[in-house]
């Protein structure tokens, strides 16, 4: 039986938050997200605050548990019940760049090699394009010496935010991932295909040498994408993502 979002979204807002409690079932579903790992969304109307559940494991997570934050990590509403301790990875990456609309981080497994060895984690086949030409790594060695690796700080979430620079996704050394997108379901479908290139990339490094894409593969991938009708690129995997988490699939609002 289908769970979740059953009633057609009336407003931006409403729309946005649905989208937001989905991609964190199809995460979870897709082996993305475990007991962490989050996804967050630009506020529609407020462009200086952003959309994230309170702390609670992805799949888990209903419509009433987002709170809306302030860039700096601040709750809107000051008795917000606890939140994540690395909301500042988003925070910071909406600061940094006007246009990014979501940022998804977790810890799937096949992409951490990557992010503690020499070898960048590159697309490797046409799905994963959107993972972009270049994969940085964040190391918190760098600007931060020991710690705990997670990102507590709007001063660590600034610096791992230069890192991943303009990127659409970046490593963090001994811990994870974040990714970027346009809308909440171009950032789900990166978190995906991350962690499904790395999988692949894991496979195809054991017989070398590899042949990646080449930056005009990606960018013509992107941009085919990122023009994709309704039924096609993001919303044709959102569809078929919906139905494996058990969400209804709601159409894009347009407001
Ligand atoms: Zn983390």
């Amino acid at each position: 039986m289908l769970r979740g979002i059953q009633a057609m979204p009336t407003n931006a807002l409403e729309a946005i938050i649905d989208d937001i409690v989905t991609a964190n079932h199809i995460l979870a579903q897709e082996g993305v997200v475990d007991a962490f790992g989050h996804v967050s969304a630009r506020h529609p109307t407020n462009p200086g605050h952003f959309l994230l559940s309170r702390a609670l494991a992805p799949e888990l997570i209903t419509h009433d548990d987002i709170i809306e934050y302030e860039l700096d990590g601040a709750p809107v509403q000051p008795d917000a019940a606890k939140g994540y301790l690395e909301r500042y990875i988003h925070g910071a990456l909406y600061e940094a760049r006007p246009e990014v609309q979501s940022v998804i981080h977790s810890h799937s497994r096949s992409v951490i090699p990557f992010s503690v060895t020499s070898e960048p984690l590159r697309p490797i086949v046409h799905s994963c394009a959107t993972i972009g030409r270049h994969v940085p790594v964040w190391d918190a060695q760098d600007s931060f010496g020991d710690t705990t690796l997670l990102i507590s700080s709007m001063a660590m979430g600034r610096d791992f935010a230069k890192v991943l620079a303009q990127n659409n996704s970046a490593l963090m050394r001994g811990h994870g991932s974040t990714v970027i997108g346009r809308s909440v379901r171009e950032a789900t479908y990166t978190a995906v295909y991350l962690e499904v290139n790395a999988g692949l990339q894991l496979q195809a490094t054991r017989f070398p040498p590899v042949k990646y894409l080449t930056d005009g593969e990606i960018d013509a991938i992107c941009g085919r994408l990122a023009d994709a009708k309704p039924a096609e690129g993001y919303d044709r995997a959102w569809a078929y993502w919906c139905r494996r988490a058990g969400m209804e699939p709601t159409p894009r609002f347009v407001g």
